[in-house]
Formats: C-alpha cells, sequence, structure tokens
C-alpha cells in the first residue's frame, strides 16, 4: 500500500469506530467510501450509495454510474483516471435523499479524502453535495462555473454539476451535463495557465 492507500484506509476505520451514521450503517451492506485513482486531478462527489452500490461497495455502478461512464469518455477520461465518491457513504433506506445530520456527519471524512487524494478539481454532482461546497447557489445558474472555495486553508476548485440520475430520463438536463462533463479538461488547463501567470 502507499501512503495515500493508507491514509484513505484510516478514513474508512475512523468512520467505523467513531459509529458514524449508525442507524444507515445498521441497514447498510458496505460503507462506500469512493473508488478510482488516489492521484486524480478530478474528484467526483456524488449523494449516496444505491441498492447496487450498497451490495458491492463500491460508487457509481448502476444505471447513473452507466451513464457517468458514458459522460467521463466523451470527454476523454476513463474511470480509472478519476476518483468518485459521496457525501454519504451508507445507503439511505429506500434510496431517499440523504439527512442534512447525515450530510453533516460525513462532511469532516470528505475534506479529509479530499486532502489526501489533492485533486485539482472538485466536481459536485447535484444539489447534495454542492451545497456543503457552494452554499446558497441555485445549481440552474452555476452549473459548469469553476467555483473557488476554502476549507481548513485548503482551496478547491469545485465545479458543480447536476446529477447523471436527474438527467438520465430528462433530454435537456442531459444535454447540459453532457455540454458541463466536456468542459471539465479547458478548466484544468486553464487553472494551470492561471499557476503560471501567479
Ligand atoms: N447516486 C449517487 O449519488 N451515488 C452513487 O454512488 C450512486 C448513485
Amino acid at each position: 500500500m502507499n501512503k495515500k492507500q493508507i491514509l484513505l484506509e484510516q478514513i474508512r476505520a475512523d468512520i467505523v469506530s467513531n459509529d458514524i451514521c449508525p442507524d444507515l450503517a445498521k441497514m447498510a451492506q458496505n460503507l462506500v467510501m469512493g473508488d478510482g485513482n488516489f492521484d486524480a486531478e478530478i474528484v467526483l462527489i456524488g449523494e449516496a450509495p444505491g441498492k447496487k452500490e450498497d451490495e458491492q461497495g463500491l460508487p457509481f455502478i448502476g444505471a447513473a454510474g452507466k451513464f457517468l461512464n458514458t459522460m467521463l469518455e466523451g470527454a476523454g477520461l476513463q474511470r480509472s483516471d478519476v476518483y468518485i465518491t459521496n457525501i454519504v457513504k451508507y445507503r439511505p433506506p429506500n434510496n431517499r435523499d440523504p439527512l442534512p445530520a447525515e450530510k453533516a456527519a460525513f462532511w469532516p471524512f470528505l475534506l479529509r479524502q479530499l486532502q489526501v487524494i489533492q485533486p485539482k478539481v472538485v466536481v459536485t454532482l447535484g444539489r447534495h453535495s454542492m451545497e456543503y461546497f457552494v452554499p446558497d447557489q441555485k445549481i440552474s445558474e452555476i452549473h459548469g462555473q469553476p467555483q473557488h472555495v476554502t476549507f481548513d486553508d485548503m482551496t478547491y476548485t469545485v465545479v458543480p454539476l447536476y446529477h447523471p440520475a436527474a438527467a438520465l430520463y430528462n433530454g435537456s438536463l442531459r444535454a447540459t451535463l453532457i455540454d458541463d462533463f466536456m468542459k471539465l479538461s479547458t478548466i484544468i488547463t486553464n487553472l494551470e495557465k492561471e499557476k503560471e501567470i501567479i
């Protein structure tokens, strides 16, 4: 195991030993920490695991995940290039929306994951992960636009996107989301240029 893997395993162990969201934990089959490249430039953050994700312990492997894979490929990316996780790491019963208290309980662990991976861009998928990074904003107004936010002395570039499950069966959201995915590599290139100027 390399250093990042060890640190990420420690975050998993801390969620268990701190008994985070015990009610969700009791009903879940797996704690779904995340999947992908620990050195990724892009970390994608969804809402919470669904049925398939809970069964297999991996994020975004159902219908929304297949759509996500297609959009990544369209943007010239493989799943193995990025890291994918969720704000809430246990499946809420019957896929209900995660509660504010559940999101708040998992938030410090999500920040620790980001501190380990150190991505160039954080992509939030849907409003549940967006509202923690960019509060009091409407996804319809800021989707696809990079936002610079600071937590615990770390500055992140956050790109809010619609959730793939919301866009799956909605033609216009679908087109918008595909379009926003295509912008990600340009956003990263522009960030690198800005850094060179500074
Ligand atoms: N939806 C999410 O937000 N996360 C998953 O892992 C799967 C579906």
